[in-house]
């Protein structure tokens, strides 16, 4: 056994599956293993055993509390605490935990978002124990990682969905795979969540309404210095961070939380956090985890950790890239691979993926969709707003080849068969790192990188999953019928048409340039700019007909989410408003009564003496101009959210009232106070600049 301590301590806090096989009787461990693996029905002995087995390993952790740990339809990760503890009325207690109670759990539902799924009468939920993620302790308290359902069965969660996108891709990716002969037991996603986030000093954060209630900032000029000087990205790492970076990973570690890589990114103050590749749910319970470390050991080092898509203007703003890659009993089946038999079955699923971007951009598009990314997406920093997928110089060449092949029965196969081998040498040199693609294969994976910092990675993986699913199934229907004799000509055939059809979604060019939003309008790609304008994909009915083939969302279900989509961005937006209108008027406009009164004190003392300030009579003047576009650009914004805020039962006019009106509105105010900021004194400007909150960390 090593004994260093990361060995030691890595995954301490994780009840693993070795912790189980030790802990519990044999034939249980066994009939647990064939519930996760095979999908078996749990019985309460076995849950009883199980309860037992994990809570003595909890007390042992010191823990006191256990919770069902679940993520509602907010995105975020939801607990409420209950003690093991149980009296026996003779003053003494025992430390109990039953199988009923780590199997489920009734929360009442009614104060989680349902998108109208279940109204406060019907207020039942339950969260599940999902067995095949492991518990875990945080704060003395054992989490068990569950899904949230209604009284009537539909999911209230981000998990229900990804787990059902899970089984329904396992499935078709394992008749692709028969068809080559193969027979894995499991078949698996694998992600990688690379996560982006500032860092400022907390007083600074405690001084910023916009901040604390909001998660950015909502006014502020543009600061002297900014991120040209490309000084920041993979600089060294300044001690106060890197004592927050260093309690992070060890607190990360002892939840068995692989966090690897860790550097500062482009904008000042903007770090990157990314942990090596797991399973896709656990990667996804990991990230949310990360992001609640992040925010919770921030405060221990006098800082505040911001997670939202754009906290500051004229800088970089932040997302979190879903690396994603497919694997049969660990055969990554993205791998390129270097035996030639194997190669039809990388390009098959090539294809599939090619395939299904194409097909359903609009979908992967609305997974992405929300007020904070709204700010990232086709802003010339992040992946543009349009979908397209980047192979590579060298997967290109032959995909191209394909494409375009005269003779494909005869000289491509032939080319396939011998250009094929040296491909995979060739590919790991040779993917070039194309920062503009939304969606880009990275030598044997796929990086999807238009997904917001702050978000909860279900919801892309839940739309990846399942229109992978599709191509799969389709593959494997129209294959079926294939004779042993002609399999790999027609797999190959397959392959080339799908290519052709769907060679309009590749682009290898830059995604940040004028030419290519216009190339992809002729191309007749979606280019959905704003959430509003992406999220009515998620209800249109081929859409819902695709959900419900695959058993992943029900018609109802995925209107629910829609509808919880819209509140959740038009929420957001009315909170933006309200806080510049608290911001405006009392603090902006107080402090410049204040110092445009100092300033023409000063006027008037100078000319009682005899002498004229030109300077200070002009500064008078554009303060008070300023002041009073100020005032008026309040009451406009006040009054157009209010009757955005007053639009009932209409999600979508209300969205995009919201995006026409009330964000205009709102960026009239911030030019004026910014305009303003840029005159005021500096003792009386009322918060902390840019200037000051993004170098003085
Ligand atoms: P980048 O070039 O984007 O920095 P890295 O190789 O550092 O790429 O990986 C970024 C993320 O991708 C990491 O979380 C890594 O574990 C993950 N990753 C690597 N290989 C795979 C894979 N096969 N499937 C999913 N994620 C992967
Ligand atoms: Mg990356």
């Amino acid at each position: 056994m090593a004994h260093d301590k990361v060995s030691q301590e890595f995954g301490s806090l994780l009840f693993t599956d070795a912790d189980m096989q030790e802990r519990l009787p044999r034939p249980t461990y066994k009939k647990l293993r064939s519930v996760i693996l095979d999908g078996k029905p749990l019985d309460l002995d076995i849950a009883n055993e199980v309860a037992h087995a994990m809570k003595e390993w909890a007390l042992e952790k010191g823990a006191t509390h256990f919770t069902h740990w679940f993520q509602p339809l907010t995105g975020i990760t939801s607990e409420k605490h209950d003690s093991f503890m149980t009296p026996q009325g003779n003053g003494t207690i025992l430390m109990s935990f039953s199988g009923k109670e780590l199997v489920q759990g009734e929360p009442d539902a009614s104060s989680f978002p349902s998108g109208g799924l279940r109204a406060t009468f019907e207020a039942r939920g339950y969260t599940v124990w999902d067995p095949a993620s492991p518990t875990f302790i945080k704060d003395e308290v054992l989490c068990i990682p569950t899904a949230f359902i209604s009284y009537t069965g539909e999911a209230l969660d981000k998990r229900t969905p990804l787990l059902r996108s899970q089984v329904a891709l396992e499935k078709q990716a394992k008749r692709v795979l028969a068809l080559f002969g193969q027979k894995p037991s499991r078949v698996v996603t694998n992600i990688g969540p690379e996560q982006e986030y500032f860092l400022i000093k907390e007083e600074d954060f405690e001084q910023r309404p916009d901040l604390i209630l909001c998660g950015r900032t909502l006014f502020g000029c543009e600061p002297s210095k900014g991120q040209e000087l490309d000084e920041h990205y993979f600089g060294a790492i300044r001690p106060t961070v890197n004592n927050f970076m260093k309690e992070l990973d060890d607190e990360l570690w002892k939840l068995g939380i692989p966090a690897k890589t860790k550097h500062n990114e482009v904008a000042p103050c903007q770090h990157e956090l990314a942990p090596v590749f797991e399973q896709g749910t656990l990667a996804i319970d990991n990230n949310l985890l990360t992001m609640e470390k992040l925010k919770l050991l921030a405060t221990h080092h006098g800082l505040a950790c911001l997670e939202h898509e754009k906290p500051f203007e004229y800088v970089n703003g932040s997302g979190k890239h879903d690396n994603w890659s497919l694997s049969a009993d660990d055969e990554n089946l993205l791998e390129p691979g270097d035996k030639p038999g194997e190669n039809l079955r990388f390009l098959v699923f090539l294809a599939c993926l090619v395939a299904a971007v194409d097909s359903h951009a609009d979908l992967l598009r609305m997974s992405v969709a929300s007020a904070g990314n709204d700010h990232r997406l086709g802003a010339n920093e992040a992946p543009p707003a349009i979908v397209s997928v980047f192979l590579g110089a060298a997967l290109s060449v032959i995909v191209d080849d394909l494409i375009t092949g005269s003779d494909v029965h005869g000289a491509k196969r032939t080319r396939m068969d011998l250009g094929v081998p040296t491909l995979p040498a060739v590919l790991r040199d040779n993917t070039d790192r194309n920062r503009t693609s939304p969606f880009a294969f990275t030598g044997n994976k796929f990086e999807f990188r238009m997904c917001g910092s702050k978000q909860n990675l279900s919801d892309p993986n839940v739309i990846l999953n399942t229109i992978v699913a599709e191509q799969c199934d389709r593959f494997a229907s129209d294959l079926s019928n294939a004779s042993e004799k002609n399999f790999t000509k027609e797999a190959l055939k397959w392959v080339i048409d799908t290519f052709k059809a769907h060679e309009r979604i590749l682009f290898e060019g830059n995604g940040y340039s004028g030419d290519w939003e216009k190339l992809a309008e002729e191309r007749g790609l979606p280019n959905l700019r704003t959430t509003p304008e992406a999220l009515p994909a998620m209800i249109a009915p081929e859409n819902i007909e695709l959900f419900e083939r695959y058993g992943v969302l029900s018609q109802a279900e995925a209107q629910a989410r829609y509808v919880a989509k819209a509140e959740q961005y038009t929420k957001i937006l009315n909170i933006e408003a309200r806080t510049m209108l608290y911001m405006a008027r009392h603090m902006y406009l107080p402090a410049l009564f204040t110092y445009s009164s100092d300033v023409a004190s000063s006027v008037a003392a100078k000319q009682a003496i005899g002498i004229k300030s030109a300077a200070e009579t002009e500064i008078v003047e554009k303060l008070t101009a300023g002041i009073d576009e100020i005032y008026a650009a309040t009451n406009s914004l006040d009054e157009i959210n209010t009757t955005a805020h007053q639009m009932k039962n209409k999600p979508q006019e209300q969205c995009e009232y919201y995006c026409n009106k009330v964000l205009p509105a709102m960026a009239r105010l911030r030019s004026a106070v910014d305009s303003m900021e840029l005159i005021c004194g500096h003792d009386w400007w009322p918060v902390p600049s840019y200037n000051k909150m993004l170098f003085y960390v």
